[in-house]
């Protein structure tokens, strides 16, 4: 790592609950600081991908940044491939990368910028060890100056054994702004995402009385099946209304008890759900006590490259409500499709 980059990691905590996660979140916190300047920014070139989603300059900031600041051995599956610099649209977005990415880490050259972010073009897999980016989760979110996430999951032989969420809009104790991390078997925690400042271990809410639960969704509309939620909210009595949202800051709210149920039911029968909206989220929500399965109830299965391919839609809540979940979404669902 260039010295300019260990500089910067050193000055974050080190979190002795976290050693193998320090580097992520320090890589997160990073990243969080750019792209608030970014989002506050706003106004920004930005491209459209073959899929039609928009992409930022943001988007390639933070992948950037936090591959710099990740140890260079490690492996990475990031959402995003630098832009096509042929084009001047291209190469005018790079530039600004560029720009956003010295703020933080100065003298990094450009080419390096384009490095980092290609790097990330691991195709996952079932084994060894190797980090599941997305740069800005909730870019829809984030363009409209809502919720977003940056989303850092760790894999192990096919499993996440851990995860960062940097979430800069979402309300925190001391104002707005938060990091989830969690790591096997030594449960989730929220930290603070700008200073210094001790973790504090999360748990799921203790809701058991459906009535009782707040859930929530996509704030896209076209990413979820709404009107299955509302079949299932039926079903269930919850008289509260969704709270709608972007990113993966639903996996925060659920593993901190602000909601009890997130539904994602398919909108679509060809969308596979990508490893990197849900590997971060996930083990946050289940180490801090919740549980996490597809719509049709099944292990998500994050071994099988870029897309959870044999999974649809998804559903994480409290634990306690996910049994009686699962069932009022069976009642909804079309039959299961085969894994
Ligand atoms: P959210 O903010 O919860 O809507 O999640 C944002 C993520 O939804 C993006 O990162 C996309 O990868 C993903 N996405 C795009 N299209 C779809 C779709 N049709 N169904 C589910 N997720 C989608
Ligand atoms: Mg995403």
């Amino acid at each position: 790592m260039a010295a300019h980059i260990i500089a910067a990691v050193r000055s974050d905590p080190d979190l002795t609950n976290y050693a193998e996660l320090t580097d992520a979140v320090c890589a997160v916190r990073i990243a969080s600081r750019v792209t608030r300047r970014l989002q506050a920014a706003l106004g920004g070139v930005f491209l459209t991908k073959d899929d039609r989603s928009p992409v930022t300059v943001a988007d390639y900031a933070a992948q950037a940044l936090v591959s710099l600041v990740l140890p260079p051995e490690d492996a990475i599956v990031g959402e995003e491939t630098s832009p096509d610099l042929v084009t001047a649209e291209g190469r005018e977005v790079m530039a600004r990368v560029a720009d956003a990415v010295r703020s933080e880490l100065p003298g990094v050259a450009a080419n390096q910028v384009g490095e980092a972010i290609d790097r990330c073009s691991n195709a996952g897999g079932a084994t060894g060890r190797f980090w599941v980016l997305d740069p800005i989760d909730g870019t829809k979110g984030f363009l409209r100056g809502d919720q977003y996430a940056i989303a850092l999951g760790l894999m192990e032989d096919g499993e996440v054994v851990g995860g960062v969420l940097g979430c800069p809009n979402l309300p925190s104790a001391n104002g707005r702004g938060c990091l989830f991390a969690a790591a096997r078997g030594r449960g989730a925690w929220e930290l603070p995402l700008d200073e210094d400042g001790p973790p504090r271990r999360i748990g799921v809410s203790s809701v058991a009385d459906s009535t009782e639960a707040v859930f929530c969704e996509s704030a896209v509309s076209m990413h979820s099946d709404r009107g299955g939620h509302a079949g299932i909210a039926e079903r269930l009595g919850v008289t509260a209304a969704p709270v709608r949202m972007d990113s993966q800051c639903k996996y925060g709210a659920i593993a901190r008890g602000d909601a009890s149920i997130y539904l994602r039911l398919p909108s679509s029968a060809t969308y596979r759900e990508k490893i990197w909206d849900h590997a971060a989220g996930f083990i946050v929500v289940t180490e801090a006590g919740g549980t996490v399965t597809d719509a049709f109830g099944r292990k998500l299965d994050f071994s099988l490259g870029r897309t959870l391919e044999t999974n649809r839609g998804v559903v994480a809540t409290n634990g306690l409500l996910h049994r009686k979940v699962l069932a009022a979404a069976a009642a909804v669902l079309p039959e299961a499709p085969a894994a």
